[in-house]
């Protein structure tokens, strides 16, 4: 990484942080509207993760919706699938499953999912600072309107641009927390009166003003400070992930740019100096000096670069997405058999984590003989087993049980009712009799397999044992 940038001993950069000034102070940054081919594929992207974000809470599956982390009643739905407090340990695993995903991921594909899928990204560049470069215009008349005194322009466009900051905080708080309590629960708290539901209201006020003040004046400070994957960027990645890098070798012997120059015979390096790259990072550096901590993969300083190029007549990509292995030997990037053997961990994780999905049934139950009872000889021939079951409805409709004898010719009377009702997410448990003819037992212990049903549907088999007489 040292190796990058201009002056290869100048590592001084590294001791700062970009957005801080030599007193302590926070730089504000005042990126420049980026525009080019990725930042409209990027553009494009947020907006389809947004409607998903916004959407997920409103769609049903089964009467459940998409995703719900109820923390406050451990009800967990993963893609419409209910994960209650005794499927943890798979919820658990999935979680692991997916952190060891996106380690690998990163060592490999490098840091991509900051800049283009991140929420935090998503809404401070392509909803808040939109609204910036709406009302406040671009970059120079932002750093103007800064420093100019308050006067009514100033107060006008304040309060427009906050106005409107604030509505969509508030509008993603209310979507926050339909994430939580779920939906119909957000619409119950907003159709009765506040005194009903004080703490959903406090929670709504508290979490609105939260991402206010994220998104009006914490923002960058969110990925350089604050986010634990940022943090942990400098033990994932090595010099073989694909970053978004500045090719020093083709670059260096930066030089302003002249009409008609012949940059070759002047030993001049690609890099005309135009800062573009550094005019447009929404965190502050200069990705010249090589990869830096704070820099998300936004890519907005690669569309910086190629349409300087584009007007200067050189080749695009001096700013690109490549390893800086491949940047200092100057060689395409190769696929590494590192690399490879990743990507197939990585596609064997995604079959672990359906695979974890389809594990989990849709009722879980243990069926015992009563402990210390014996077997029954009926008057009839039939010899009876008194039974306790156990069951846990882990989906998301009630549930009616009935028993059958599966591979003996016997008989299940229930004691109580008929069936078992489970409503979903409970637990339940009842006993019952096996009835088998004693002409059908040849050992004392005889096994024997019972399945469970609801709705003529066999949902789960169980194993137990059957005592009877001796022969
Ligand atoms: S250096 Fe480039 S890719 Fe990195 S954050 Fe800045 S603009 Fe985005
Ligand atoms: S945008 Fe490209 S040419 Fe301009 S300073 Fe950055 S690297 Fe150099």
């Amino acid at each position: 990484m040292v190796e990058q940038g201009m002056n290869k001993d100048d590592d001084s950069f590294r001791d700062i942080i970009s957005t801080v000034d030599e007193d302590g102070r926070r730089k504000w940054v005042f990126p420049k509207k980026p525009k080019g081919k990725l930042t409209n594929y990027r553009t494009y992207l947020s907006y389809f993760l947004l409607a998903i974000l916004f959407l997920n809470p409103w769609i049903k599956i089964d009467g459940e919706p998409m995703l719900m982390f109820n923390i406050l009643t451990r009800k967990f739905v993963l893609f419409g699938q209910v994960f209650w407090p005794q499927d943890f340990y798979l919820f658990a695993l999935i979680m692991i499953t997916l952190v060891v995903f996106i380690v690998l991921f990163t060592t490999i594909y490098g840091r991509i999912f900051c800049g283009w899928i991140c929420p935090q990204t998503i809404f401070m560049e392509h909803v808040f600072r939109k609204i910036e470069y709406l009302i406040d215009g671009d970059y120079k008349h932002q750093i103007q309107l800064n420093n100019q005194p308050w006067n009514l322009e100033k107060i006008t466009k304040r309060g427009a641009k906050y106005s409107l900051y604030y509505l969509i905080s508030l509008l993603i708080s209310h979507t926050f927390l339909a994430y939580i309590i779920g939906a119909d629960e957000l619409i119950r708290i907003q159709k009765s009166p506040v005194q009903e539901h004080l703490v959903g209201f406090i929670s709504i006020i508290i979490f609105s003003w939260v991402f206010f003040f994220v998104f009006a004046w914490f923002r960058e400070q969110v990925c350089l400070i604050v986010c634990p994957y940022g943090r942990l960027q400098g033990v994932m990645l090595d010099r073989n992930s694909l970053v978004v890098a500045y090719d020093y070798i083709r670059g260096e012997g930066r030089a302003k740019y002249k009409k008609n120059e012949d940059r070759k015979k002047e030993n001049k390096g690609d890099c005309i100096d135009c800062n573009q790259c550094v005019d447009v990072c929404p965190t502050g550096i200069d990705i010249r000096h090589g990869t830096q901590l704070e820099c998300i993969n936004c890519t907005a300083c690669m569309d910086a670069c190629d349409f300087m190029m584009e007007k200067t007549n050189q080749p695009k990509g001096l700013i690109r997405i490549d390893s800086e292995n491949a940047i200092a030997e100057n060689k395409p990037n190769k696929f590494s058999t590192r690399s490879k053997a990743y990507t197939a961990v990585l596609l064997l994780l995604v079959v672990l984590i359906v695979y974890l999905f389809t594990l989990r049934g849709s009722m879980e139950a243990t069926i015992l003989r009563t402990p210390g009872t014996l077997f029954q000889e009926q008057e009839n021939g039939m010899i009876s087993n008194l039974y306790n079951v156990k069951a846990v409805n882990k989906s998301n409709k009630d549930l009616k049980l009935t028993f059958e004898v599966m591979n003996f010719e016997g008989t299940i009377k229930m004691v109580g009712s008929d069936t078992l009702y489970l409503p979903k997410g409970e637990s339940s448990q009842q006993a019952f009799f096996v009835h088998i003819s004693k002409d059908k037992l040849f050992t004392r212990s005889t096994k024997i397999k019972i399945g469970i049903f609801s709705d003529g549907v066999l949902l789960h088999e169980n194993k137990t044992t059957f005592s009877g007489p001796e022969e």
